[in-house]
């Protein structure tokens, strides 16, 4: 058990079982874009240790770049998206993956996936390290998932509780 923020966390999903679920994805990604090479655009801070370890799996060419989400939060959190910072234009005519740490209400990628295709690229898909089915009201489909998890609070592996936890190697589920 750890304790973050005064909130204890315990061990969910370990190193090991994350760095072959990843390998399976980069293998089936790498399959699917035989012959060509990927944009991929990922979503900071939550998805740099995802994305870093996927990329390493992936046996294609890759233009790898970040970007950031604005969200005007009022007294609710509902995360309203105001702006995307750092997305480069280029994306045109490119095959664009979105990687995502975790896709909860679908809220987020939602907006994520309408402005990008925006620019108009070849092809846009999603690559999302969790997801919360039972709260998911999106209609995006999320077409490279690591694991389907339960409605329930989680840190590590690039996912955080006020920005800490991030460090942490494997995945931990807030103790109810
Ligand atoms: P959505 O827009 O899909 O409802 O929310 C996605 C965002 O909510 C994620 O990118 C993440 O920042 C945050 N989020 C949702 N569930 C969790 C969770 O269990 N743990 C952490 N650390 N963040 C979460």
């Amino acid at each position: 058990m750890i304790t973050l923020e005064g909130i204890s966390f315990k061990p969910y999903i370990e190193e090991k079982t994350l760095k072959t679920r990843i390998q399976e994805m980069g293998k089936e990604i790498t399959s699917d874009y035989t012959g060509n090479q990927l944009h991929i655009i990922s979503v900071l801070n939550g998805a740099f240790m995802f994305t870093a370890d996927l990329v390493r799996t992936i046996q294609r060419p890759c233009n790898i770049q970040f970007i950031r989400l604005l969200s005007y939060h009022g007294t609710q959190s509902s995360g309203k998206i105001t702006e995307i910072m750092g997305l480069n234009e280029s994306i045109r005519g490119k095959h664009v993956l979105i990687t995502e740490d975790i896709i909860d209400t679908g809220l987020t990628i939602d907006y994520l996936y309408k402005s990008i295709l925006a620019h108009e690229p070849a092809s846009l898909k999603v690559a999302s390290l969790l997801s919360k089915p039972d709260m998911y009201r999106g209609n995006i489909k999320i077409d490279y998932l690591g694991f389907a998890i339960p409605n329930r609070f989680v840190v590590g592996y690039g996912l955080d509780l006020n920005g800490f936890g991030r460090n942490l190697p494997a995945i931990y589920q807030a103790v109810k």
